[in-house]
C-alpha cells in the first residue's frame, strides 16, 4: 500500500461567466490522503487539476468552496442541486429572468431529495416551450399575395414541396394551414379574402375559427378595401390584433424606377402615406401599414413588422416566432442566438442534475440524447439543414457546394446523430478533458457527486455555447454571401 499526500491548488480567474469584468481568483487548497494500489488516483489529480484551471466558469468552484465550508457529509444529493441553482443563476447575465426553483414541481422534488424528478420537470418546461402553438391568419383578396407571403415566411419558395399554391388563377377559397416545415408549432393560415365569402365580418370570423390565431395579417397589393377595414374592426372588437400589409412593393419600385426623378424613399414614402389616408378615411384611428415584398424579406418593413409582432406577443409565443423566422438579417440571427444561449443556463442545470444520479456509463453519452435534440433545433433554427440549404441554393442561384464551402461547423448541412455529435464533441479541446474529470471524480468519497454536478454543468454549457457559436458563425457567412449576391444583381 502506497500513501500518497497530494496537494492540489488551484486558482483560476473567470472571465466566461457571462460577466466580463468579473475576475475572480479563487484558492481552493485542500490536502488529500489518499490510499490507493495503482496510479489511478494520480491520474484522476492531474485530470481534475487541469479541469479546474480550464474552466473559466466558476461556479463549480464556487459550490466545491460551498460544500468544503459546511459539513458536506451531512450534505443531501438536493442541498447540492439548490447550491448549484445558486451558482448557475448568480453566472447569468440576467439573474432575474431564471428562476427553476419556481416551476411548479422543482421545489417538491428537491425537498423530497428526488433530483430525476426535478431533472424531469425542467425537461418538461423546456419541451413545452418548443411547442408552444403560433397561429397566424393570413388574410386578403385572391391575388393580393397571401400564398406567396405564407409560403416566405415557411422560408419557401412559390412551387417548392409543401409550399402553398400560388399564382394568379389560383384561389384561396378554404381555410388552409401550412405549417412550418421544422416548426410544426408554428402555422400559418392561408384564409379566403372576405370579399369572395359573401359573409359579413363576424360571420367570417366564425367561420373561419378566429379563436385559435394569435394575430391577423391583412394583405392588400393596392388600396385598402372597406371590407378590409370592417374585418379589423371585428378582429379588435374581438380581442385579437392585426396588421395591414401592403405587397409586392418590388413590383411598385420598378415601376417607378423608370422615371427619372426617382427617389426609393419617396416612393416607399409615398405608397404608406396613401394606404394609411385611405385607412383613416375608412374609419381606421391611428393605421401602421407595413411595405413587403414576399421575394425580399430582407427589404423594405419587414423586419419593422416582425420587431412589432415581437412586441406585441407574450415571450414564449414572441420565441416561437423567432425561431421559425427565415434569417433576413443579421439582426434576426444574433437574437437567435441570444435566445439559445439564455436556454444554455436550463440545460446546464438539466445536466448537473442528471450527474447527480449515478447511472452507469459515461454522463456524456446520457447527456448526448438531450444533446441531440438540442443541436438539431440550432441547426433548424439557423436554416442550416440540408432542405434548407437546397431551398437557399435554389432560390439564390448559389449552387449547393458553393453554400457548403463557407460552413465550416461539422454539424452543418448534416444529420445530427449521438455518434456525430460525440466526435464532434471529442474534438472540442478542453471539453474532453472536463468529461474525464466528471467521469473520475464520480469515485471521490462525499464531494465526488457536486463536482461531478459541476463539471456536468460546465461541460454541456461549453460543449453547447461552443456548438451554437460556430452555427451562428456560418448562418452570418451564408447570409453575408447571399446578400452580397443580391447587391450586386441590383
Ligand atoms: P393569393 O391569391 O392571395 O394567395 O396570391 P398569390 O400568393 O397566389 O400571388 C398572386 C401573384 O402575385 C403570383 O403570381 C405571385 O407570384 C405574385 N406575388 C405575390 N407576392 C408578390 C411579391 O411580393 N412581389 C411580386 N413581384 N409578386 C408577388
Amino acid at each position: 500500500m502506497v500513501a500518497i499526500s497530494a496537494s492540489i491548488i488551484a486558482s483560476t480567474s473567470s472571465g466566461c461567466s457571462g460577466h466580463g469584468s468579473v475576475i475572480l481568483h479563487l484558492g481552493f487548497s485542500t490536502t488529500v490522503t489518499l490510499r490507493t494500489h495503482t496510479n489511478t488516483m494520480f491520474i484522476f489529480l492531474r485530470f481534475l487539476s487541469a479541469a479546474l484551471q480550464l474552466t473559466c466558469s466558476w461556479s463549480s468552484l464556487l459550490s466545491v468552496a460551498v460544500c468544503c465550508r459546511h459539513d458536506w457529509t451531512q450534505m443531501q444529493p438536493c442541498k447540492f442541486s439548490q447550491v448549484f441553482f445558486f451558482c448557475l443563476r448568480i453566472s447569468m447575465e440576467d439573474q432575474n429572468d431564471w428562476h427553476p426553483e419556481e416551476i411548479p414541481g422543482v421545489r417538491e422534488a428537491l425537498k423530497n431529495n428526488d433530483i430525476a424528478a426535478a431533472v424531469a420537470r425542467i425537461q418538461q418546461v423546456l419541451e413545452r416551450e418548443n411547442n408552444i402553438p403560433l397561429n397566424i391568419a393570413i388574410t386578403g383578396e385572391t391575388g393580393s399575395g397571401k400564398s406567396t407571403f405564407v409560403n416566405a415566411l415557411r422560408g419557401l419558395s412559390n412551387g417548392d414541396e409543401g409550399a402553398a399554391p400560388a399564382g394568379v388563377v389560383e384561389t384561396t377559397s378554404e381555410v388552409t394551414p401550412y405549417p412550418h416545415p421544422n416548426y410544426p408549432n408554428v402555422t400559418l393560415w392561408d384564409l379566403p379574402g372576405i370579399g369572395s365569402t359573401k359573409f359579413s365580418a363576424d360571420e367570417y370570423l366564425m367561420l373561419v375559427g378566429f379563436e385559435k390565431f394569435d394575430f391577423f395579417i391583412i394583405i392588400s397589393d393596392t388600396r385598402f378595401r372597406e371590407n378590409d377595414v370592417k374585418l379589423a374592426q371585428e378582429i379588435q372588437r374581438m380581442k385579437k390584433k392585426f396588421y395591414f400589409v401592403r405587397s409586392k412593393i418590388d413590383n411598385d419600385i420598378n415601376a417607378e424606377k423608370r422615371n427619372r426623378d426617382f427617389n426609393k424613399e419617396e416612393t416607399l414614402t409615398k405608397i404608406r402615406d396613401d394606404c394609411v389616408h385611405r385607412l383613416r378615411d375608412l374609419g381606421v384611428e391611428s393605421p401602421q401599414v407595413f411595405l413587403v415584398s414576399s421575394f425580399e424579406l430582407h427589404l423594405y418593413d419587414f423586419s419593422l413588422l416582425h420587431k412589432t409582432l415581437e412586441r406585441d406577443l407574450p415571450k414564449n409565443k414572441r420565441d416561437a416566432l423567432l425561431r421559425a423566422m427565415p434569417n433576413i438579417s443579421l439582426e434576426i440571427i444574433n437574437k437567435k442566438k441570444k435566445t439559445f444561449k439564455h436556454r444554455l443556463y436550463w440545460l446546464a442545470a438539466q445536466s448537473a442534475l442528471g450527474a447527480a444520479v449515478p447511472v452507469p456509463g459515461l454522463s456524456i453519452a446520457v447527456d448526448a440524447a438531450l444533446l441531440v435534440g438540442v443541436v438539431t433545433d440550432y441547426v433548424f433554427a439557423f436554416g442550416l439543414d440540408v432542405p434548407s440549404l437546397k431551398r437557399l441554393s435554389d432560390r439564390t442561384g448559389v449552387p449547393y457546394a458553393d453554400l457548403q464551402a463557407v460552413i465550416f461547423s461539422p454539424l452543418a448541412a448534416a444529420e445530427i446523430t449521438k455518434e456525430l455529435l460525440l466526435k464532434v464533441i471529442v474534438q472540442l479541446g478542453s471539453v474532453a478533458t472536463l468529461i474525464a474529470a466528471e467521469e473520475v471524480s464520480r469515485f471521490i468519497p462525499f464531494i465526488g457527486i457536486p463536482i461531478a454536478m459541476g463539471l456536468s454543468s460546465i461541460t454541456t454549457y461549453n460543449i453547447l455555447n461552443l456548438i451554437l457559436d460556430k452555427l451562428a458563425d456560418d448562418a452570418q457567412k451564408l447570409f453575408e454571401m447571399t446578400l452580397n449576391l443580391k447587391i450586386k444583381d441590383e
